[in-house]
């Protein structure tokens, strides 16, 4: 179980994992202060999505906010080429490989998002130098909190600073995102990579997925807490879920453009369009396409909330986000759904709903500051009781995206 966090623990958090990175640093490559290359320590962080799921890959809005738990990288350059990377969270020798020669996927599996992004920054023509790298990070691994995009844009980020190159952190994130899609199979949408590179302390980002246009919305720490609640369940999938999900949106598309060239994606689609095909179109399909058209709607009404301080309609927003997901879209599991409806109990809490793809993974719910302790507490008495499972909690800030501390 995730001890107690708040702001002021996760800096002392902080500093100890990172003197624990530089010992772990050293018993791999030899002292960091016995070679005249300075070891430079980057970090990138997790992210948690407010509202705006499933939206993405259909050109709509998602409203992220990069948050405390992150992954930190110690690296020292390399002049031949070689990237020798070590993991604290995976045993095993150090993973080898040269920006000088191409750079396939292979074992172990953990490193393919590092090869991966290496072989991408090679791939544009990006003069990069070697390295020897110990990755070190606390965003729980398949939680749903984008462990995956915060090793991509730290291993970016590490490789661009010890070659002294700088880039648009959009640019990176493309580049994060080719990587996972190509190296790691997983053909994810533009929101994880853009809001760990260009996340912005105490600002969520409403991020348009159609032009990658953003606008960083006020998150007032002392009005509004973010509580993340990790179920710790994932349900067994055959791993097709995901895809058939595009498909039945694709399908909606196909039909949409028929009578009218000009719907490409779902974002095209008004609900009165939609709602006028329910008789035509197969149930199913309708009933993504809702979810899909109304959670659009929802999430630039929620930044638009935000900005107001409108915290009671923000979390009825979520709940309908949760039903719509739930219900329409299908993606929600029980644990998740138990999660909701206990933390809804908890007087203080606006709103909460599940965060990431689904079928597992965590509920985000945000809270008035003196409902975080009671919420905490009642979370961790009944979500046991109730399933056998203890949940990780973490309450976090709206942190910035990646950057180099050293
Ligand atoms: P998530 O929801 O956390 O992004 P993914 O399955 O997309 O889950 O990504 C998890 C993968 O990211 C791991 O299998 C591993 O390859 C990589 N990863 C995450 N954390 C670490 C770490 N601390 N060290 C090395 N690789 C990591
Ligand atoms: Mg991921």
């Amino acid at each position: 179980m995730q001890p107690p966090r708040g702001p002021s623990s996760s800096v002392t958090d902080n500093a100890a994992r990172q003197a624990a990175l530089l010992g772990a640093f050293g018993r791999h490559f030899g002292s960091p202060t016995a070679n005249s290359r300075r070891v430079r320590i980057i970090r990138a962080p997790g992210r948690v999505n407010l509202i705006g799921e499933h939206t993405d890959y259909n050109d709509g809005f998602v409203f992220p906010m990069a948050i405390e738990p992150q992954a930190l990288i110690a690296c020292r350059s390399r002049d031949d080429g070689l990237v020798r990377l070590a993991s604290t969270a995976f045993e095993g020798p150090l993973v080898e490989f040269s920006v000088q020669r191409r750079i396939e996927s292979g074992e172990p599996g953990w490193a393919n998002y590092s090869r991966g992004v290496a072989q991408q920054l090679v791939s544009a023509g990006i003069p990069l130098c070697g390295m020897d790298a110990v990755i070190d990070s606390s965003v729980p691994v398949g939680g749903g909190l984008s462990s995956s995009a915060a090793i991509e844009v730290a291993t970016g980020l590490a490789l661009l600073t010890l070659a002294g190159l700088d880039m648009d952190p959009q640019r990176l994130a493309l580049v994060c995102q080719q990587a996972e899609h190509f190296f790691a199979g997983v053909p994810c949408g533009i929101m994880d990579q853009t809001i760990v590179a260009a996340g912005r302390a105490g600002h969520a980002m409403l991020l348009d997925c159609r032009d990658l246009s953003k606008q960083y919305i006020p998150v007032d720490g002392r009005e509004l807490q973010v509580v993340i609640i990790n179920s710790m369940v994932r349900h067994a999938l055959t791993g097709g879920e995901y895809a058939e999900r595009r498909e039945q949106c694709n399908a909606g598309v196909r039909h949409f453009n028929q009578g009218n060239p000009g719907v490409t994606t779902l974002r095209d689609v008004s609900l009165e369009t939609l709602r006028a095909a329910e008789d035509v179109l197969p149930a199913v399909v309708y009933r993504r396409c809702r979810h899909v058209v109304t959670e659009i709607a929802r999430t630039t009404r929620a930044a638009a909330l935000l900005l107001q301080n409108d915290y009671d309609e923000l979390g009825r927003l979520m709940l309908q986000s949760h039903e719509s997901l739930r219900g329409d879209f299908e993606v929600s599991t029980p644990e998740l759904d138990l999660l909701v409806a206990e933390a809804m109990t908890v007087r203080g809490v606006y709103g909460a709903r599940m965060t990431g793809a689904g079928f597992g993974g965590c509920v985000i719910a945000v809270v008035q500051p003196r409902a975080v302790e009671p919420l905490r507490h009642h979370i961790l008495k009944v979500y046991p009781e109730k399933t056998g499972v203890t949940p990780d909690i973490y309450v976090t800030t709206a942190t910035a995206g990646a950057s180099v501390l050293e």
